[in-house]
């Protein structure tokens, strides 16, 4: 059996009906915020249970144009998480602001008792990163923001659909960045992405912000960003909407598959599992003893893993000005060494999600 990570060339096997929704896009000449951008921005905002969803270029676009309207710029500073991928700090740092990175929990997302000794006088926000589709414990969060009268800004891009305590992603702080990426659990062909908020403010500025801050044709307010969603990509994103409850729904059963095959291992470490939350298993991580080794032994048997993500940013070349050392974030660096990636996607099978766990039992002896 072959367990392939990536799924690309499998999600559009009988693309016609949505190249006939591009060519309807194509026939009317609407390429850029043309209907199917709103209709879209619609749909989105429903599933995360918010006013309004503003389409937009990409992830990275999304939090770095929600700092932006938001005010924070340089001088400011942001804390992240660290184990994410790049644009979660690298957003900040794109707005001229200070990346401040806090260490994590067990969950691999920000720990909120780590918190508090990573605020100066000049935090503005908190940005936590919904790792693998796993929701970050946002109430003390939040609880900590209120006090330090901090913005919290959540980068949603691995979790669209999941819910902390009854609440989606995405309406849990003052605005969500989501990414549609490929990889991501919704996607479209390329780039794009999508900012969240209940605000009204908010909505109307980030309209502005991404596109040129032209009030009218013919009014600019202030000058700005190009980045929107393109419409071509909002009539894909329609019809991948319609998917998301059947995506996600399989990745959960693989998750819970994976979770009862693997949690009587010793060698592997899963991560707690609360019952107030609903995760969408954008990844599935596990911590696991002799990790490369296992890495190579699942290799053999024809199974291909990962690691998100080996070097933590704040070892990255990039973030050397900001002066962090290894040891810096104890939990993430040791995570960062022990930490693999299965296969989880909703073109797997039962089967495959056996096959990886036996092929994880045999390496550590429980076959
Ligand atoms: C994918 C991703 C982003 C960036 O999204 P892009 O659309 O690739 O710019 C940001 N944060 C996290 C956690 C991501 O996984």
């Amino acid at each position: 059996m072959e367990v392939k990570y990536s799924y690309l060339d499998k999600q559009f096997g009988e693309p016609e009906e949505l190249l006939n929704q591009i060519r309807a896009v194509v026939g009317t000449g609407f390429f850029t915020l043309g209907p199917q951008v709103p209709e879209f921005e619609k749909k989105f905002a429903a599933v995360c249970g918010v006013k309004h969803a503003i389409g937009v270029g990409n992830g990275t676009d999304a939090l770095m144009l929600i700092l932006k309207s938001l005010g924070i710029g340089p001088g400011d500073e942001v804390i992240t998480a660290s184990n994410s991928f790049v644009a979660s700090a690298g957003a900040i740092a794109i707005v001229g602001a200070k990346p401040v990175f806090a260490d994590v929990g067990a969950d691999y997302n920000l720990d909120p008792a780590k918190l508090e000794a990573a605020i100066t006088p000049r935090t503005k926000a908190i940005l936590p990163v919904h790792l693998t589709g796993n929701p970050a414990d946002i109430d003390p969060i939040l609880e900590i923001a209120k006090r330090h009268r901090l913005y919290v800004v959540e980068d949603a891009a691995q979790a669209i659909r999941a819910e902390y305590k009854g609440r989606r992603v995405g309406s849990l702080g003052i605005a969500a960045g989501f990414s549609l990426h490929p990889l991501k659990n919704l996607n479209v062909w390329g780039d794009g992405g999508v900012i969240t908020t209940n605000s009204d403010y908010l909505d109307e500025k980030l309209r502005l912000w991404r596109n040129h801050g032209m009030r009218t044709r013919d009014e600019i307010s202030f000058f700005a960003h190009n980045s929107r969603l393109d419409t071509v990509q909002a009539a894909v994103g329609l019809k991948l909407l319609d998917e998301l409850e059947g995506i996600t729904q399989k990745r959960l059963v693989f998750g819970r598959l994976y979770d009862s095959l693997l949690s009587d291992v010793p060698g592997v470490v899963l991560p707690p599992r609360r019952s107030d939350v609903f995760q969408v298993f954008h990844t599935y991580i596990i911590q696991a003893d002799k990790r490369d080794e296992l890495l190579r032994f699942l290799e053999t048997r024809g199974i291909e893993t990962k690691v998100h993500y080996p070097t933590p940013i704040h070892l990255q070349p990039a973030a050397r000005y900001l002066g962090y050392r290894p040891g810096d974030l104890p939990a993430t660096e040791e995570q960062a060494r022990r930490i693999l990636t299965l296969p989880i996607h909703q073109y797997l099978s039962e089967d495959h999600i056996r096959y990886v766990a036996a092929g994880i039992r045999e390496f550590y002896g429980r076959g």
